[in-house]
């Protein structure tokens, strides 16, 4: 007979590992808290208008290829690859500086400001690159056995790369290139892995190669949420049951393993193995009461920052923003500061743009754009009143607004707003943040929480907080390291 997985969560982490699982033989059963699936990876439709809730790209397509072929299918997904990568605008600016892959022509944007852009990224991107291919399979995409173990690997990385532990992003960054806006524009990926470029270690110039040279960006035709919808065609194939609404909020456990999890309603599941898509580090101390997990010593913890998110439909095109657009101040280091820990909502906001309806059409009705906006905030520890939401929605649309030369409010046909809390009670994100842990030096590899219980025998985890860490593709690298986890200890 075969065995039974219990998956809590269908996060991509969990479809993922639902999609590994069940075509090893398992029987699959998962529960979700919201009305539908994906998490994050998640869809809503109004007034004849199509909004991916949370993810808009991602770097490293292959590892979706890597899913799909492992799980003997063919990918059902159409990827598109965004050229330019996106556009920045400085407040200071009228036109946008666009990022390209193509080096020469990258050059070209920058060459009033950074003279020889070229051959000084081309160095960079090279150390990077380096940094990228020496901890790729060594460090990243791994399970360790113990914290020694960990420790091993990390003295098999090349000695060159130590120096880059020690000095910060915006300090490598320094080393290579003048211009400020320059700097800027290559350390905002600093904030993806929810710090700023002064704290973000310089090992992390890697994702300035996963951009830049590597694999570039891409998203997927017919709209993000098409990964979840896939994903879901398969299970269903695969008679894999799903319960919506179902929020898992009890444990029973009998011999050092999980006997039964118990939903709100006092269901009872039971299965050989149980894999939470839930927080990592919330879970643990939410539901197993894990001491080392309390409130106290999760707000102690690094978390990403919260995403406080806004979806207009707007009547008329909008020629001034591409697929993927930042807008940008003139204050970066004193607001890169300050962002993590106030309690007041700031009066000149940074953000990014997304136009899905740019590369799909069918995503608003003619005539008309979606614009999904995503302004980073201070999670619910440090702001937790958000009664100013409509108000600081306001302000970035009519920044925004005055930028491109059109009148948002005006021509607004829809609009929704959601801020941290929001995001906390629809998907159990911890105080609001909406990439999970942070990926300081003491929260990744094996100090990051485990994917392996560390009692529970047969309770496993995939997704954000638990290793390797946050973004698409590397959720989908989680769930490849819990099932061959799972394999490896319970076999099929
Ligand atoms: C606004 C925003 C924009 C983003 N943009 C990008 C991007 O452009 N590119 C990119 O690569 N990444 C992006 N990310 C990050 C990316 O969305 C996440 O890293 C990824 O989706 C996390 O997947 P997951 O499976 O770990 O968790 P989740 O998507 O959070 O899924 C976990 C699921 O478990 C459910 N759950 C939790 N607890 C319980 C319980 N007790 N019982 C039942 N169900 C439960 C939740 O409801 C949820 O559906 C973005 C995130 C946000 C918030």
């Amino acid at each position: 007979m075969s065995k039974k997985a219990f998956i809590i969560g269908t996060g991509l982490g969990g479809l993922a590992t639902a999609l590994r699982l069940s075509s090893e033989g398992y029987q699959v059963e998962m529960v979700e808290k919201y009305h539908q699936a994906g998490g994050r990876l998640n869809q809503f439709k109004q007034d004849g208008f199509t909004f991916d809730l949370g993810p808009s790209f991602f770097s490293m397509s292959y590892e979706f290829e890597e899913l799909f072929k492992s799980c003997n299918v063919n990918n059902p997904l159409k990827f598109n690859e965004l050229n330019p990568l996106y556009a920045v605008y400085f407040s200071y600016r009228k036109s946008p500086y666009l990022i390209y892959k193509d080096l020469p022509r990258l050059a070209k944007e920058f060459e009033k400001l950074e003279s020889d852009l070229e051959p000084k990224i081309r160095k960079y991107l090279d150390q990077a690159k380096g940094i990228f291919h020496d901890t790729e399979y060594r460090i990243v995409k791994r399970n360790y056995s113990s914290k020694l173990a960990y420790l091993l690997a990390l003295m098999s990385v090349p000695l060159r790369h130590a120096p880059k532990l020690g000095r910060s992003m915006w300090s490598e960054l320094n080393r290579h290139f003048t211009a400020h806006e320059v700097k800027v524009i290559f350390s905002l990926v600093a904030f993806f892995l929810g710090a700023t470029p002064f704290d973000t270690p310089a090992v992390y110039s890697l994702l300035n190669y996963t951009e830049l040279e590597h694999d570039g960006y891409w998203n997927v035709q017919g709209g993000m949420y098409k990964i979840t919808e896939e994903l879901l065609k398969l299970l269903a194939e695969r008679q894999v049951k799903i319960h919506y609404n179902t929020e898992i909020q009890d444990i029973e456990v009998k011999d050092g393993v999980v006997s039964v999890f118990i939903d709100q309603y006092g269901n009872h599941y039971k299965a050989d193995v149980f894999i939470s898509n839930s927080d990592a580090a919330a879970f643990r101390g939410q539901i197993l009461k894990r001491p080392k997990y309390t409130e106290q010593k999760l707000d102690k913890m690094e978390w990403t920052l919260s995403p406080f998110t806004i979806y207009l439909g707007i009547k008329g095109k909008l020629d001034n923003l591409y697929h993927h657009t930042y807008f940008l101040g003139d204050n970066f280091e004193d607001y890169a500061d300050k962002i993590f820990k106030t309690s007041v909502s700031p009066q000149k906001p940074y953000y990014y743009v997304n136009v899905s309806s740019k590369s799909n059409p069918d995503a608003a009705p003619e005539g008309c754009e979606n614009l999904f906006i995503l302004c980073p905030m201070p999670d619910l520890r440090y702001k937790t009143d958000w009664s100013d939401s409509e108000q600081l929605a306001d302000t970035i649309i009519d920044d925004l607004g005055k930028r491109i030369g059109y009148n948002l409010r005006k021509n607004t046909l829809t609009r929704t707003v959601w801020n941290p809390i929001q995001w906390r009670d629809s998907f159990n994100l911890y105080k609001g943040s909406g990439l999970g842990l942070a990926h300081g030096l003491n929260q990744v590899g094996a100090l990051r929480p485990s994917n392996r219980d560390e009692d529970l025998k047969n309770l496993y985890y995939v997704g954000a907080s638990t290793v390797p860490g946050t973004g698409l593709p590397i959720v989908v690298i989680s769930s490849r390291l819990a099932t061959e986890r799972i394999l490896k200890e319970h076999g099929k």
